[in-house]
């Protein structure tokens, strides 16, 4: 039974128009990777983000890897990153040889701990790789402060937060360089994967340009040793089309969001505090220590929930004997943590029946 009301919504709406002009103008023009889409979209995407560069490639995970392969991070190397996010985070450290090392979380942003990350330095780290988890950036002031100690690289995972902004910088112009994902349900979704790197370092963004394209330097001349991750034009189109729409639709995740908690003042439930009022909400995200229970309450009543996420990535079965790590904060944050419906289109409607369906959880 599909829920009456679905944790997101990555149907086509109000951009549905614009998306098939823009699909129908690839199939049309003859030319599907690397055409003029992709350098279109590479300029309107860098100019949102405030970014001096992008670099359009085939998925968020492909985004990160690539970045640290342009860092010439690999075998030997260790990468500081966090146990709250998608898997993807820790496993494109994995694809380029070296070790991702997890640092404990901030209870309050569940963000990286800018000590638990200065801890866990060794001689081996090369770089810090925080996530702004659910759209709230991490503390990058903390943790540009260690990483400017140990002369550490910084590379945003900005998946879930474009857009977004920390004490009114846009994330991944603080780092080295940014990763985003296009998959259909972030913020900015393409119709199947897609990623980009944003950087204001040229020679890094002629390097992941270089590298997603098999390490051409020309065609058929191979300098380094590459790998292929490139945007299509298609999906480059798709996003093209969807740009123009998403400063709005950050507008409306922040009001929705803003409603979420005047209305759960007096819930059962915990919402994660908001840090910084650049927090782009990808996820609005609750906490309750009754949280399966109140998954299932709730989708009893046709409401979908998702929990970002059942398991720290330092305990998934892929990880765990790579690197080891005893993280406290994340495995009691990962048994409490609840996303709530979120997307642009969710109407006043829904959000009430929502509160008033947690309201009443507690009198059960
Ligand atoms: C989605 C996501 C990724 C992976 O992006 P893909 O495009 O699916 O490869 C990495 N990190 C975070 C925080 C994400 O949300």
């Amino acid at each position: 039974m599909t829920p009456r009301i679905p944790c997101a919504r990555p149907a086509l709406a109000e951009e549905g128009p614009d998306v098939r002009a823009a699909i129908a103008r690839v199939v049309d023009s003859g030319r599907f990777v690397l055409g003029p889409e992709v350098t279109a979209f590479e300029q309107e995407f860098a100019a949102a983000s405030g970014a001096a560069d992008a670099v359009g490639v085939g998925s968020g995970t492909d985004a990160i890897a690539l970045i640290l392969r342009a860092l010439g991070i690999g075998p030997g190397d260790e990468v500081i990153t966090t146990p709250i996010s998608a898997a993807f985070t820790a496993l494109a450290v994995l694809t380029v040889g070296a070790r991702p090392v997890f640092a404990d979380v901030d209870p309050t942003r569940l963000t990286i701990d800018p000590a638990a990350a200065a801890a866990a330095v060794t001689t081996r780290t090369r770089a810090i790789l925080p996530v702004h988890l659910y759209g709230q950036p991490a503390d990058m002031d903390g943790l540009m402060a260690v990483a400017s100690r140990h002369h550490l690289a910084i590379v945003e995972d900005c998946c879930q937060a474009h857009l977004a902004t920390c004490r009114g910088r846009p994330v991944g112009t603080m780092g080295v360089a940014g990763a985003f994902s296009f998959y259909p349900t972030k913020n900015l979704g393409a119709l199947g994967d897609g990623g980009a790197v944003v950087t204001t370092d040229a020679a890094l963004a002629a390097r992941v340009r270089q590298l997603r394209n098999g390490g051409q330097s020309a065609r058929y001349r191979h300098d380094l040793p590459g790998i292929n991750s490139r945007l299509d034009e298609m999906q480059a189109a798709v996003l093209r089309a969807k740009l123009p729409y998403l400063a709005g639709w950050t507008v409306a995740r922040r009001r929705l969001a803003a409603s979420y908690r005047h209305a759960l003042v007096d819930a059962p439930v915990t919402p994660l505090d908001e840090q910084d009022p650049g927090h782009v909400y990808h996820q609005f995200v609750v906490r309750t220590d009754r949280r399966d229970a109140l998954q299932h309450h709730l989708l009893q009543r046709g409401i979908e929930t998702l929990v970002h996420y059942p398991t720290p990535i330092s305990l998934q079965p892929a990880l765990a004997t790579e690197s080891p790590a005893d993280c406290p904060q994340a495995a009691l944050a990962c048994g409490e943590v609840l996303s709530l419906p979120l997307s642009p289109s969710l109407s006043m409607t829904d959000l009430t029946d929502v509160t008033t369906a947690i309201g009443e959880f507690r009198e059960r």
